[in-house]
């Protein structure tokens, strides 16, 4: 053990006496719960410094899901070591969960922990000290039972707040990390989540975004009549809430209801996303998604007769195993055809583990590139083209930031960004919600 680690365990620093530092690596998911990591130590009195500043515990929020995020995280592990030599260094999230023996590997780690149990943390840093050793308290998720209430005070920034409701998959998409990284789907308990919603409202956020791994299954798991749908149709009653946007939901998951509440309430955000991954039938099923693209192509229309100028995004994985000239020209007049507003554009990277993983067939790197940078270019005129179709219109944007020049940046329901130029004898605020007619140079491209 380091000398700071010997000194915390002989109890010169007490409990609450101490400093806290986050490195958080991936997706939403992980800084929605470092946040929510961050205010249990809070709760402990803890200081919550910078990942630069000198600190008693540091915590490194792991990814394994984004590309190289394995390696990634060994980097951020080391660096973190080196500019902590004195700290006890405690290691989480899905690398932790899925590689625990290869994290504890790493000289200067001292607590293993995955994406259970994080609501014990102190308790675990707190043995760590008694036992002057290393801890893996990572447990199998087979043993994965209820949705783990942490804090959830997430804020994209003072005007959004993250709520996550729902953690763990069941589909097990064949090049998907996730499933034995956070397990089998669990809900979060209806009135925590409404509870939780209530209080961001009450502390002035305007704008909630639902959060989870597979949020369109919400509730399948609940032993009552709770669905994403209820859930949304409680949630816009709850007074103050001015929008609220639905994150990912899979093509597969919009229920009537769903599909109501959209079209029908002021509140829920015209914006929903839905994940394509490919625009070859071949491939997305060997992908093991549970659609065709007749079936998004369908769902597609009935979203839109409904909801004229709603926003759809997307992500798509390049180069998935086997993926041919054919198929790739299918994804790109796919693409063409649905009109989306934004594409998050994958190379597929191997995870181990995976069984696409094991695929023959492997799509080389230098094809892949290439295959990315023009399926970027017909995204990009599809969002330009989505984009262009509200200039001349009114639409609302919520200020989220206004620099010291007086210009402000928000977004409108649609996700659309907007950039507002200052103006005299007007003055805009983050939190406010303003009419403005969109023009051309409010957008950046
Ligand atoms: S639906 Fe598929 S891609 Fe999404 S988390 Fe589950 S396994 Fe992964």
């Amino acid at each position: 053990m380091k000398s700071a680690k010997s000194e915390l365990s002989s109890g010169s620093l007490e409990l609450g006496a101490g400093k806290v530092c986050f490195l958080t690596l991936g997706c939403k998911v992980n800084q929605a719960e470092s946040e929510a990591l961050a205010q249990l130590f809070r709760e402990a009195n803890y200081e919550v410094v910078s990942a630069s500043e000198d600190a008693d515990v540091v915590v490194v929020n792991t990814c394994t899901v984004t590309n190289t995020g394995g390696s990634k995280s060994r980097q951020a592990i080391r660096r973190m070591i080196k500019a902590h030599p004195e700290s006890i260094v405690a290691v989480t999230g899905c690398y932790a969960q899925t590689a625990p023996g290869e994290v504890l590997g790493i000289e200067g780690v001292d607590l293993v922990l995955g994406t259970q149990d994080r609501n014990k943390i102190l308790e675990w840093i707190e043995r760590v000290k008694r036992e002057r050793r290393p801890q893996n308290a990572v447990r199998g998720l087979e043993e994965a039972g209820e949705f783990e209430e942490l804090p959830q005070l997430a804020e994209e920034n003072r005007t959004r707040a993250f709520l996550k409701i729902q953690e763990g998959c069941n589909q097990f998409c064949t090049y998907c990390i996730i499933p034995y990284a956070r397990g089998p789907l669990r809900s979060r308990q209806p009135e925590k989540a409404l509870a939780e919603a209530r209080r961001l409202v009450a502390e002035g956020y305007p704008e909630i975004v639902l959060t989870g791994i597979h949020t369109g299954f919400y509730g399948q798991d609940l032993n009552a009549e709770w669905n994403l749908a209820r859930l949304v149709q409680e949630l816009i009653k709850i007074a103050g809430l001015r929008r609220l946007r639905l994150s990912s939901i899979e093509p597969m998951e919009y229920s009537p209801e769903l599909i109501d509440c959209l079209a029908s309430s002021d509140i829920v955000c015209p914006h929903v996303h839905m994940p394509l991954q490919s625009g070859s039938d071949e491939i997305l099923s060997r992908m093991h998604r549970p659609y065709s693209l007749q079936d998004y192509r369908e769902l597609l229309v009935r979203l839109r007769q409904r909801i004229p100028d709603l926003a759809v995004t997307t992500d798509i994985i390049v180069g998935f195993p086997g993926e041919t000239e054919a198929d790739h020209a299918s994804t790109l007049e796919f693409v063409r055809e649905c009109g989306f507003a934004g594409v998050h554009v994958f190379p597929y990277s191997k995870r181990q583990g995976t069984p696409a993983a094991d695929y023959p067939d492997q799509v080389p790197k230098k094809l892949k590139d290439q295959r990315v940078k023009e399926l970027m270019t017909v995204a990009h005129a599809s969002q330009r083209a989505y984009i262009h179709s509200f200039i001349g219109k009114t639409v609302e944007v919520l200020i989220e930031k206004v620099d010291t020049a007086g210009k402000a940046v928000g977004h409108t329901s649609h996700y659309i960004e907007v950039h507002l130029p200052g103006q005299q004898g007007k003055v805009w605020t983050s939190r406010q919600f303003v009419q403005v007619v969109l023009q051309e140079d409010y957008i950046k491209e």
